[in-house]
């Protein structure tokens, strides 16, 4: 058994201790090979994990939701065709709709959570990502990081995606309703931001955002 093992956990410095985010339990920090990832031992919940490449994968995922973002907001969700007449619904036009119809607070609810707060989580997560790339501005990569996961609490992508689901359900029986692109590229920004989500490991993007002359 090595001394850290061995000393009792009120003697260990404060960087070989974790605290589980559901329970409290303080434990040791355990030292993690790439791929693996810790438990904890009373609740289960998953306290730390280390993803190979982590960087590479998470900026490709980042880039490729960017590419998404624009497409999945401004192009037809559907298309309904109603007694000979046809239109086409994107997020932005729902947005403008609700605006036009006096709901001005809903159709700004709407905006903030549907496409501001997810542009902006995905643009603090790419520079983050490019500041520890380059070693450069890590004093603002780390309040770049710290605000996205104040964003996070807002971003409500899969909340407005079941009211577009519910929508379509309950329209097809009305009308004649064709799905269009601009939903299978929300589908996908949506499936890119969960795998980008578990793909960048906040401790290891932590870390790397120390400063070089900072690290024990
Ligand atoms: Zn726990």
């Amino acid at each position: 058994m090595s001394e850290t093992e061995s000393r009792p956990l009120h003697e260990l410095p404060l960087e070989q201790l974790l605290a589980c985010h559901e329970c409290d339990l303080l434990m040791r920090r355990p030292v993690l090979a790439v791929e693996q990832k810790a438990c904890c031992p009373r609740c289960g919940y998953e306290l730390l994990a280390r993803r190979s490449q982590m960087e590479r994968r998470s900026l490709a995922l980042v880039l490729t939701a960017l590419a998404l973002f624009v497409p999945a907001n401004f192009l037809p969700i559907m298309q309904l065709d109603l007694l000979g007449q046809t239109t086409r619904d994107t997020v932005w036009s729902g947005v403008l709709g609700l605006y036009d119809s006096g709901m001005e607070a809903i159709a700004l609810v709407v905006l903030l959570c549907s496409m501001v707060v997810p542009l902006l989580k995905l643009l603090c997560q790419l520079l983050v990502l490019l500041s520890i790339r380059g070693r450069r501005a890590l004093a603002w990569g780390r309040w770049l990081y710290r605000s996205y996961h104040h964003l996070r609490e807002w971003g409500m992508l899969e909340v407005y995606l079941m009211g577009i689901l519910v929508s379509i359900v309950k329209l097809m029986d009305m009308a004649d309703l064709t799905l269009g692109v601009g939903l299978f590229c929300f589908v996908a920004l949506l499936l890119a931001q969960v795998w980008l989500e578990v793909t960048m490991s906040p401790q290891q993007v932590w870390e790397a955002l120390e400063d070089d002359d900072a690290r024990p």
